[in-house]
């Protein structure tokens, strides 16, 4: 029997729904149950592909090649399963296919509205490519009382309506804010949201307030009686040290435990949350510390390289060290001596990236790693940008660009106008759309004997996500190895670059796909678990 958890935001955005949700998700998995993590968007691009990082923070990119909500990204790192395209919806994908189903006649005649075909194909999305999961937790993106969330929290409304209490089940997060003048914490904007809540319909079982510190008993009570909530599913979320402690705290606090005892489960079922106690204690009792620079062009906004910063803290985890980043933009490279902002750092990262902005400063970092000797990683554009800097600075060819900065002489890097995608040939040209054109998702790599990756990963064939227009140009294949510049990793049908790798240096490897997206907590990324022990015997150098 499949249940459906449906979260919901008050008060404020940013609470951290997505990580609620994973943690939720974790938690019913130590009980030995299956999920599957859900993410419905409000607004109205049909996929966040086309956003600005710097807008909506990363793209998480899925196995089956959807380019998705970076909660997503939360859910798998929590949780270990593996997130489809079905997995993430927006209005625009919704409306889109309403309109599409308009168009071909499907609706016979009948005026199409909101309540029910848009409802229905919201419904249709969260039953949607389901087997034999336990649980299905959807997470509504937005804030409760934003016009765009309204006909999602129909859908729900009526979808929980239909499944009964026994089946479905409404998780609302709120704030509780804490002020200091009074001493206190605030309960009215949570009672606000509630209300907002029952105004269309939906009546919140549990409550999960965010807070800085645990909530006091008196405070939880007096919630309770407002909201309509039985006082021990008022469930206290207060602020910690890392993310990764969020399942035991919410463990702590019973929150679990009321989500089982909601659908009828013994609360004894067993329990083992091992995995989460063995992470936090890594993370809060590390050996010694590294300095990672990740020199890169949407730095204002830390939730634009989600995923990396969390896999380098896997890769530190591994290592039972702390990992500290100093995000840096590139462009002040081109202003500033580079020295002052790289002297002391035990690796660099460049990592993925679009447009020309900021990539002279990039191929400037590359130079400091190769010329120092500082471990170098370069993810995607900071692959190619490696691969220009090798070009142009060891192999002599002046002019290597990439095509995407516009015309070049020596298209080091350029458009990949077609490839193999599981036997299909996908073709492209400049002037295709930007929208869901890239070469994204999941595509095998075969590794060079003898070559640091085949040992890092210990096998000669992966699979790794991909997104991106761009690719090494493989006819300089001959010209940059006889420098050095080894192509480690090549599809397997020998036409595109997928690992370089420097010889003579300590570590220098770049990937053109984001192994970022693919690190856990309990499964770090071999890439990065062996970049962050090249940063730490690079410590022990200096
Ligand atoms: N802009 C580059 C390309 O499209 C790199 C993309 C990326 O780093 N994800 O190929």
């Amino acid at each position: 029997m499949i249940r459906f958890v449906f979260i919901t935001g008050g008060v404020v955005s940013s609470l951290g729904k997505g990580i609620s949700s994973g943690a939720l998700g974790a938690l019913l998995q130590a009980r030995g149950f299956k999920v599957r993590l859900r993410k419905l968007d409000p607004y109205l691009n049909v996929d966040p592909g086309t956003m600005s990082p710097t807008q909506h923070g990363e793209v998480f990119v899925t196995d089956d090649g959807a380019e998705t909500d970076l909660d997503l990204g939360h859910y798998e790192r929590f949780t270990g399963v593996v997130s489809r395209r079905s997995d993430n919806v927006t209005t625009g994908k919704i409306y889109s296919e309403v309109i599409t189903r308009e168009r071909r006649g499907d609706y016979l005649g009948a005026t199409v509205q909101v309540i029910p075909h848009v409802t229905d194909a919201i419904k249709d999305f969260i039953s949607a490519d389901l087997t034999d999961e336990d649980f299905v937790i959807c997470e509504i993106g937005g804030t409760v009382g934003d016009i765009e969330s309204l006909p999602f929290l129909e859908a729900i409304r009526q979808k929980a309506n239909e499944l009964g209490p026994e089946r479905s089940l409404f998780i609302h997060l709120t704030l509780l804010p804490h002020l200091t003048v009074a001493g206190e914490v605030k309960t009215k904007p949570t009672q606000h949201s509630v209300k907002e809540l029952q105004s269309v319909g939906i009546k919140a079982d549990v409550l999960l307030c965010r807070s800085d510190t645990s909530i006091p008993l008196e405070a939880r009570r007096k919630i309770a009686l407002f909201c309509n909530v039985r006082p021990e599913r008022v469930i206290s979320a207060p602020d910690v040290d890392t993310i990764y402690e969020v399942p035991l705290v919410y463990h702590e606090q019973g929150f679990d435990t009321e989500v089982c005892k909601h659908f009828g489960i013994e609360s004894n079922r067993k329990l083992n949350l091992r995995r989460w106690h063995d992470i936090v204690r890594r993370t809060k009792n590390p050996e010694g510390q590294v300095r990672i620079a990740v020199v890169g062009k949407y730095t204002e906004l830390p939730d634009a390289y989600k995923s990396l910063a969390e896999a380098l803290d896997h890769g530190g985890i591994a290592n039972n060290v702390g990992v500290k980043m100093n995000w840096i933009d590139s462009e002040i490279f081109e202003k500033e001596e580079i020295v002052h902002h790289l002297e002391g750092v035990q690796g660099i990262l460049v990592p993925g990236g679009f447009g020309e902005r900021g990539a002279e400063g990039k191929i400037a970092a590359v130079k400091f790693a190769r010329e120092h000797k500082v471990p170098y990683f370069g993810i995607c554009f900071g692959m190619q940008m490696a691969v220009i800097e090798v070009a142009r600075n060891l192999a002599g060819i002046l002019e290597a660009g990439s095509t995407e900065f516009g015309p070049v002489d020596e298209q080091v890097v350029g458009l990949l106008t077609e490839w193999n995608n599981s036997g299909k040939l996908e073709l492209r040209s400049e002037n295709t759309d930007l929208g869901g054109t890239m070469r994204v998702g999941s595509y095998p790599c075969a590794l060079k004997q003898g070559s640091l990756a085949r040992e890092v990963y210990r096998t000669d064939k992966i699979v790794e996500r991909h997104r991106h227009r761009y690719e090494v140009n493989i006819s300089y294949l001959e010209k940059l190895e006889s420098c050095g510049l080894s192509f480690s990793g090549l599809s397997p049908d020998g036409r595109l670059p997928e690992i370089v790798e420097l010889k003579g240096h300590p570590w220098f490897v770049g990937v053109q796909f984001h192994p970022e997206l693919r690190s856990k907590p309990f499964d770090p990324h071999p890439l990065f678990e062996s970049f962050i022990r090249a940063a730490v015997d690079h410590s022990r150098l200096v």
